[in-house]
């Protein structure tokens, strides 16, 4: 019923300790083994209930022990034309949410190699691009910006080992449905096997587990 007791990287340990987090929510405390023991997840859980470190602190856990994964910092006023090639991609629906998401990646990316970016829809791509030339580790997406950016070559999902989708079945209300199938199916081609899916929705109608069946396909945990 702590953290302390878990299996995590020491850093992770300190990161969760620094952010005041003492007791586990109920998504943390089942999600947190499932996804340290490699296995896909769709897990069924509302806004407030901690979901977003429900995953982002098993990932990037599992990180810290591979610290020569990130990518290589940048000098500042050195931009170099590269592609960002995240290890962790998560894709959210709302500029809102995937805000909030990235405010939690800094806290849990705070004593580690890993650097966390966001995009989304509605702001300048050109300050997005700068902060993801200086080197991104994590990204939080809006979909139609990260189609966007991966069809302008600007990102690239060749390294991607951990891809969450959250809050997925306002994904789809949204329309968001082709632009996420799309974005997989680009990770999906170069993925070398050993990544890990995640979806978490508040809702699990018809159409997320038909989603989940295509996404989660080696078989996955499905969390209530
Ligand atoms: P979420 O459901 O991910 O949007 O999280 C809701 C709020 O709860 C956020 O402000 C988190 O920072 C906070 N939170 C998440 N997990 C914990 C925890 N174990 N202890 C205390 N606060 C938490």
């Amino acid at each position: 019923n702590s953290f302390d007791e878990s299996n995590l990287h020491k850093v992770m340990k300190e990161n969760i300790e620094l952010a005041k987090y003492k007791v586990p929510t109920p998504v943390q405390k089942y999600s947190i083994p499932i996804i340290t023991s490699k296995k896909d997840l769709m897990a069924c859980a509302q806004t407030g209930s901690g979901k977003t470190a429900a995953f982002l602190i098993p990932v990037l856990s599992q990180l810290f022990g591979k610290r020569n994964l990130a990518a290589p910092r940048q000098q500042p006023g050195v931009l170099r034309k590269i592609k960002s090639e995240p290890l962790v991609l998560i894709i959210a629906p709302s500029r809102e949410l995937a805000t909030q998401i990235f405010d939690e990646c800094r806290k849990f990316t705070y004593r580690s190699m890993m650097r966390p970016c966001v995009v989304y829809g509605g702001a300048d791509p050109a300050l997005q691009k700068e902060e993801l030339a200086k080197g991104c580790d994590v990204l939080t997406a809006t979909p139609g910006r990260l189609k966007d950016f991966l069809e302008r070559g600007i990102i690239s999902l060749r390294r991607v080992k951990f891809l969450v989708l959250d809050e997925a079945d306002r994904m789809l209300d949204m329309g968001f449905e082709d632009d996420i199938r799309i974005i997989v199916q680009k990770s999906d081609l170069v993925n070398d096997g050993d990544r890990q899916t995640l979806m978490f929705s508040a809702t699990f109608p018809k159409k997320i587990q038909d989603l989940a069946q295509d996404f989660l396909a080696k078989g996955y945990i499905f969390l209530t």
